[in-house]
């Protein structure tokens, strides 16, 4: 590629050698690079830690004027124009953390055009104001960073990403680049459209993170399991635990930090304060760990986050893929590790059915945990089942790094079992009109006599106590898959168990129903039974 002449290529190398000290583009960058700095529209698609930021520095140092950078992420406008000046590139920032005084500096630059960058947060976009002051000066580039934050039924969706369409429209002349690490083909399309960028060509690495180990482990006691996971693999490295309450990220933290691990929470139920300090000590020490909500991480850029740990299962594997990214930006050995367990598949499954969206809300959000779970119950290679949702066929059939190639799960015939629940609930359903919940199946099957079995007199049904041949963990087990599966569905505020349709065809005996045998629980993880 590169300009006419190939002058604008070596004027990017030439930039990327002098201003950054880097020897040579990676992957896409070049091709990138050279097709903004010839003026020409791009949307690139590149994983977290890919190396984004130099596809639209380089062009703003390279083409003459100031590149604007549209980026939601204010809390790091600071940190990276500071490291920007660091290395003399002539950068600022406007958004609402600064004082009258502070802007009319930048904006005096950036008309001076003194400016080889200025970031901007979007909802700046909207004040004609800010867009008067732009065409004043002269723009190199239009960078929208975080460009999947247009796209509404994203999980970061911001309403002022919609309007930067105008740019387009008011600067035709003006090269603009979309960047984002969210790479479904929806969400591209939603992408190019919404900006209105139809004649943009399209940039899209590998999603591939081998040096990310993946794993997915069954959830017995995830805070002990953790610990395990911690103290055995990653003792003293920074990483990132991901709770889905505020409550268990403060348990979580308060849990690590008794137990010797450097651990510190971040949700967005604390002050702005203690979230910042938290978050810059997670950037600039070494080895702190920081138990969190998914407020926390994106945009974060620490090259050493050892792993990312999953208390709670995402609801999307782009959000997955996303936070598990934040880990081995540095291309290291890094874990992406997980525990999931039927709780998780029940508690998300109500939180769907009671959301306030509407239908066409739920249905999509209902696919992207059918997609989560798929990936959480797969046999077959993690990463391979990644790579695919994204549309990417992997090279090899298993990668060798992620649990199910170290250790291929052992399946086994579960129709039998599975027959079992299936008609405990039914029996339940005929019988006595009544559904419940997994803990009162897996009793009842048991043959546990628990305050609740007496109470409705479930020890006289015929299916008491038919199930004594397996564990409660792996009834549970069962359970799961079978929701996971599509075999068995959740109903109601209180997770009661109900049929679906395909229920019928295993209690007809017309499929088998193949389960995945729990993998073994690592030693260390007491489990009270023994062996
Ligand atoms: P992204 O925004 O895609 O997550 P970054 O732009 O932050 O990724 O880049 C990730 C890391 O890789 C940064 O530390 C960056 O300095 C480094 N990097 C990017 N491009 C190169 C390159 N060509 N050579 C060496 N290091 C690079
Ligand atoms: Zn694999």
């Amino acid at each position: 590629g590169g300009g006419p002449d190939g002058f604008s290529g070596s004027e990017a190398l030439a930039t990327l050698h002098r201003v950054f000290g880097y020897e040579s583009f990676r992957g896409e960058q070049e091709a990138v690079i050279d097709h903004v700095v010839a003026g020409g529209d791009a949307v690139v698609l590149m994983p977290t830690g890919g190396g984004k930021s130099l596809c639209y520095q380089i062009p703003a140092m390279v083409r003459p004027g100031t590149g604007v950078v549209v980026s939601p992420l204010i809390a790091l406008m600071q940190d990276q124009v500071d490291a920007l000046r660091a290395l003399g590139v002539r950068a600022g920032f406007m958004n609402s953390t600064q004082d009258f005084d502070e802007r009319r500096v930048v904006e005096a630059e950036f008309l001076a055009g003194e400016l080889d960058v200025i970031y901007l947060a979007p909802e700046r976009l909207r004040l004609e104001s800010t867009l008067d002051l732009l065409s004043r000066g002269k723009i190199s580039v239009f960078a929208i960073d975080e460009a999947h934050c247009v796209s509404q039924w994203g999980h970061d969706f911001r309403p002022d990403y919609l309007a930067l369409s105008l740019l387009g429209e008011r600067w035709p002349d003006v090269p603009r680049i979309a960047l984002t690490a969210t790479a479904t083909h929806a969400t591209h399309q939603e992408i190019t459209q919404r900006l209105g960028m139809p004649d943009a060509r399209h940039f899209v690495a590998s999603f591939d993170r081998p040096n990310i180990q993946y794993r997915i482990v069954p959830k017995a006691d995830p805070k002990k399991q953790l610990l395990a996971f911690l103290q055995q693999e990653h003792p003293g490295d920074a990483g990132i635990v991901y709770c889905l309450s505020r409550n268990s990220v403060e348990r979580t933290a308060e849990f690590l930090a008794r137990n010797g691990i450097a651990a510190v929470p971040y949700h967005a139920g604390l002050d702005a304060g203690t979230r910042a300090a938290h978050q810059s000590r997670f950037l600039r020490e070494d080895g702190l760990v920081v138990c969190a909500t998914i407020a926390f991480g994106m945009g974060i850029d620490k090259p050493d986050v050892r792993f990312v740990a999953h208390l709670d299962l995402p609801k999307s594997v782009e959000g997955y893929y996303q936070e598990t990214g934040r880990a081995g930006r540095d291309g290291l050995p890094s874990t992406a590790w997980m525990a999931y367990g039927l709780n998780d598949v029940i508690q998300q499954r109500k939180m769907i059915q009671s959301s306030e969206g509407d239908e066409a809300f739920r249905r999509r959000a209902a696919a992207h945990l059918e997609a989560m779970l798929a990936l959480c119950e797969t046999a077959g290679c993690r990463r391979g089942q990644l790579l695919a949702y994204f549309g990417q066929d992997s090279a090899a059939p298993a990668c060798g790094n992620c649990d199910t190639c170290l250790t291929p799960p052992e399946t086994w015939d579960g129709t039998v079992a599975a027959q079992k629940v299936l008609s405990t609930v039914v029996r339940l359903q005929r019988e006595r009109g009544q559904k419940f919940g997994a803990v009162q199946i897996v009793d009842i099957l048991l043959g546990r006599r628990s305050a609740k079995v007496i109470q409705f007199d479930h020890d006289q049904l015929s299916v008491f106590g038919i199930g004594e041949d397996l564990t409660e963990g792996e009834w549970r087990g069962v359970v799961r898959q079978l929701l996971a599966q599509g075999l068995l569905a959740v109903e109601g505020d209180y997770g009661t168990l109900v049929l679906t349709e395909a229920s019928g065809t295993v209690l007809r005996r017309e499929r088998e129903v193949p389960l995945r045998k729990e993998q073994a629980r690592p030693a260390t993880a007491r489990s009270s039974g023994g062996r």
